[in-house]
Order: C-alpha cells, then structure tokens, then sequence
C-alpha cells in the first residue's frame, strides 16, 4: 500500500483546523502524565485517573 502523503497531510491539517476552530475543545498536554490529549470543556488531565492522582483524592 501506498501512502499518498499530500492528502493524508490536507486531512491532518483539516482536523488540527477543526479543533483549533471548536471552542470546546483544545489539543493541550495533561498536568499530571504530561500526554498529548484533545481537552474537552478546558480539561487539564487526559483522563479521571490523572486527575484523581494529580489531586490525591485516592
Ligand atoms: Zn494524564
């Protein structure tokens, strides 16, 4: 298979586009494990286990 690598550029760039454009939601890194994650409702964790963590609730 052949990768055709313009398009699947265009459609990585789209969906950067569509993310940034989302007030909602925010490519941002998480506070505790530092992961790359989509932040929903300005988020700071990648998921509840992080948060619970980072707060020591546990
Ligand atoms: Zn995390």
């Amino acid at each position: 298979m052949v990768w055709d690598f313009h398009s699947l550029l265009l459609q990585i760039q789209m969906l950067f586009s569509v993310m940034l454009t989302d007030d909602s939601s925010t490519i941002t890194c998480c506070d505790y494990c530092g992961k790359v994650f989509v932040s929903v409702d300005s988020a700071e964790y990648c998921c509840t286990e992080c948060e619970s963590e980072a707060k020591g609730d546990k």
